[in-house]
């Protein structure tokens, strides 16, 4: 069904709400830019978008004019790690191992509990709404308490519950952890907002019964399946020498190769790997900030796309990014595809916009619900505000978005039709106070650290 085709008495009596902004970029049809038009929603849904001369007659209870703005499908950052906001700029400028295992996996033992990943959480998910972020991937300790927070501060997520070998914080062991998640899966079944997955951390710290394990219970529950995987040279060259076999090989072997794999990272992409991928309809996670600065590797986005495979976004976790902008990522992401392939023509606006939104949907199994502005969907919506110095003139305003744009534009945005952002204002959340708590959690690490020393 096209939108534009949906006859207007289809709309109810009453809407809640016209959205009225300069250009709509549904992301379905693809390529598309209206200008005129408006987007009807009514209880948290997409009812229509119709021509503005259609709108006159409407009866609504909010008229929300935007008359510089884009508005787009909400951004879907389908990797990160919500609560280590607060080991934001902690340590930089490190190699992967050196930062994991020197830094941060210590300041993890010491510091984090149910309270640290509330107010971590909470400031994240702050972040996320005012850049335009209506829903995100998260994988972190005490993910009963991140569900809790995005229920709370309504934010769609998908809850991607830690499992590894060594110890965690909040579980006795993995058997715990596994247990815990699945509770959190029976209490979180039916939520609009919430969803939960498995988040087996990466190939090199869960061991094959544990992989097999959540493989029979994934395959039960329908569960997606979250995981760093390839993220460095050194993590594929380390299994080769170990077991001979590639990570990815060694999931095939296990039988969690599939639609339901969503593989963060993948800078180290073989012949066989892409084959593996395309053949099982694996979502690739791409999280281009994260990859350059730890200097892990890039992953080769261009040929990804080539072959047909889903490739989402993410900005993995604030402590080696350091931001949770996904409009600055975007940027990231198009120019690095572009240096990376070698060609100036890889991952276009349009392109990269659909892998900020729709592809995240996909990978995370909502694309019925969210990722594109199409009737019946959820209203999850961001408008960006193009009237600044800085994105004028507008030819073309997904080339401004993508190339002029961060989270800074984001004027208004929401979630499943509520209101979370409005004027770059967030709606419902105490900010100040988020930030207070924050710098209490600084200071305290920061003591710490100075009294170790
Ligand atoms: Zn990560």
């Amino acid at each position: 069904m096209r939108q534009n085709d949906l006859p207007l008495h289809s709309l109810a009596d009453e809407l809640d709400l016209l959205v009225i902004p300069r250009w709509i970029v549904p992301v379905v049809p693809a390529r598309q830019v209206l200008e005129q038009h408006a987007v009807a929603v009514h209880q948290g849904r997409i009812v229509a978008i119709v021509p503005l001369s259609a709108t006159t007659s409407l009866q609504v209870r909010e008229r929300r004019e935007l008359p510089e703005h884009v508005l787009i499908p909400g951004l879907i950052n389908a990797h990160g790690h919500a609560a280590m906001t607060l080991f934001r700029g902690l340590a930089d400028d490190l190699p992967l191992m050196t930062w994991l295992q020197q830094h941060i996996w210590p300041a993890e033992t010491r510091w984090v509990n149910g309270a640290f990943v509330q107010c971590g959480t909470e400031l994240a998910i702050a972040e996320m709404l005012l850049g335009g972020t209506t829903c995100f991937s998260d994988m972190y300790f005490y993910p009963q308490v991140a569900a809790r927070a995005a229920q709370e501060l309504g934010i769609r997520a998908q809850i991607a519950f830690p499992l590894s070998d060594g110890p965690m914080p909040g579980v006795a062991d993995s058997a715990d952890a596994l247990a815990g998640g699945l509770q959190l899966h029976d209490e979180y079944r039916h939520h609009p907002l919430v969803s939960i997955a498995f988040g087996p951390h990466a190939p090199y710290t869960v061991g094959d019964e544990l992989l097999q394990r959540v493989r029979t219970l994934s395959d039960e529950l329908e569960l997606p399946i979250q995981m760093h995987l390839h993220e460095t040279a050194g993590e594929v060259a380390d299994a080769l020498r170990q077991t001979g076999e590639r990570p990815l090989q060694r999931l095939q072997r296990l039988g969690l190769l599939g639609p339901r794999l969503q593989a963060v990272h993948m800078t180290q992409v073989d012949d066989q790997d892409l084959q593996l991928l395309r053949e099982h309809q694996v979502s690739v996670i791409h999280c281009p900030q994260s990859n350059m600065k730890l200097a892990s590797g890039f992953c080769p986005v261009q040929r990804l796309l080539e072959a047909g495979i889903n490739v989402a976004l993410g900005t993995d976790g604030a402590a080696s990014n350091n931001d949770l902008d996904m409009l600055g990522e975007l940027h990231s992401a198009t120019l690095l595809a572009k240096a990376v392939s070698g060609m100036p023509t890889a991952l276009d606006a349009h392109a990269a916009l659909y892998m900020a939104t729709l592809a995240g949907a996909r990978a995370l199994g909502l694309e019925d619900e969210t990722g594109s502005l199409e009737p019946g969907k959820a209203a999850d919506m961001t408008a960006v505000d193009l009237s600044g110095v800085a994105h004028q003139p507008v030819y073309q305003p997904v080339s401004q978005l993508l190339h002029t744009c961060s989270a800074a534009q984001v004027s208004d945005v929401w979630v499943a039709g509520r209101q979370a952002v409005r004027d770059r204002q967030l709606i419902g959340i105490e900010h100040n106070t988020l930030i207070a708590r924050a710098q209490a959690w600084a200071r305290r690490i920061q003591q710490g650290d100075h009294h170790d020393a």
